[in-house]
């Protein structure tokens, strides 16, 4: 099998002018791409909250100029020096940096590094894999976090912060389907309904959750994850129940954490801090194989919505916003 590449294809490219980031549909070559052992005809990719970043040049998030964003993608071996992967075989890449450090997926043709890599999960296919992303693979990473921590269904009300963004949104419907007893914390009535067919059982307002918390509240939850941080995350930690775990993975309210060591000291929260870019592809693995099985698809079908490269700039936008709301997947053909 041989699949020849156009002479010149389009990619959506970041560059810096005067300390702006400006992002424009460019046409490459082959000859443009970065070196790597394995090309890929890229099919899918997706527009996560560091992506909406880097797109829009908020943060320090883009590290090399120019760039090509897109910390996920799914594709097609079309060329391979690694003995580890085939022509014609369907492959995954999240996170190690690319899309910050090394060239992403939000271009039709890309050369990556083989170790990035894993086979796309057999029950998955590339749209769905980027339906979940690196913010479904974050979910599921929290909730093994929570396992690890013994944080049962039975164990108690949990929390979900952020609830209507990627990462929550995938967060409250597996939680939900493993039967916990899921609260979700929203600042946008217009997310309710949603988060409700998702299978939150309670929703609460996020300016609920922003007052500032006293060291130790009421118990409420037996474990949460939490995409927020900040005076969100404080108040999570100070209502967390005895012996509960919190899963933290965000900073969409702040990257600071105003509390005292009182949850950690005379209740036994754990405060787990979750990564899914560097993590060990052994654990990817089985992140992966949790998703296939616990995500139900209609949740899932609720969740996504597909759009084109060209959209890419305003979805960042109004995810930098707030107003994003669950995944989004972008088709590299379409
Ligand atoms: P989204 O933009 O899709 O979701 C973020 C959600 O947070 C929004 O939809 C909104 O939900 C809520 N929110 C927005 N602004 C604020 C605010 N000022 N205060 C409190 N809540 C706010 O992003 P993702 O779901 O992709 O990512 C969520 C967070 O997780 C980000 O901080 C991201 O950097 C982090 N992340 C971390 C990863 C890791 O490996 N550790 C991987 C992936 C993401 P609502 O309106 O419902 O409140």
């Amino acid at each position: 099998m041989t699949h020849e590449i156009p002479a010149s294809f389009k990619a959506l490219v970041l560059r810096q002018d005067d300390g702006k980031t400006i992002s424009a549909i460019e046409q490459l070559t082959k000859d443009d791409l970065p070196e790597g052992d394995v090309l890929l005809s890229v099919d899918y990719s997706s527009i996560n909250y560091k992506d909406s970043m880097a797109v829009t040049g908020t943060g320090k998030i883009i590290r090399t100029w120019p760039m090509v964003p897109g910390i996920d993608l799914t594709g097609t071996v079309i060329e391979s020096q690694a003995d580890s992967y085939k022509l014609g075989d369907k492959v995954l890449l999240t996170g190690w940096s690319v899309g910050e450090q090394y060239w992403g997926g939000y271009s039709q043709y890309q050369r990556v590094q083989s170790k990035w890599l894993i086979p796309l999960p057999e029950a998955i296919d590339g749209k769905t894999a980027m339906a979940i992303g690196t913010a479904g693979l974050t979910a599921m990473l929290c909730i093994m976090a929570l396992e690890d921590a013994n944080v049962k269904p039975d164990s108690g009300p949990v929390v979900v912060t952020g609830a209507g963004g990627g990462v929550g949104s995938v967060a409250v419907a597996i939680l939900s389907n493993l039967g916990y007893n899921v609260t979700a914390v929203s600042g946008r009535k217009s997310t309710h309904d949603y988060l409700k067919s998702l299978g939150a059982k309670e929703i609460i307002s996020r300016e609920e959750m922003l007052k500032p918390s006293r060291p130790l509240e009421a118990q409420r939850w037996s474990g949460a994850v939490d995409t927020a941080g900040d005076a969100i995350l404080a108040r999570v930690l100070a209502e967390t129940d005895y012996n509960g775990a919190v899963a933290a993975c965000g900073l969409a309210a702040g990257y600071k954490l105003p509390t005292t060591v009182m949850p950690f000291i005379l209740r036994n929260v754990r405060l787990q801090g979750v990564d899914s870019v560097m993590c060990p592809n052994e654990r990817r693995q089985i992140a992966w194989k949790r998703l296939a099985q616990d995500l139900p698809q209609n949740a899932l079908s609720e969740i996504n919505r597909v759009v084109a490269l060209e959209d890419v700039k305003q979805v960042a936008e109004d995810m930098m916003n707030g107003q994003n709301q669950g995944r989004v997947v972008v088709d590299l053909n379409a």
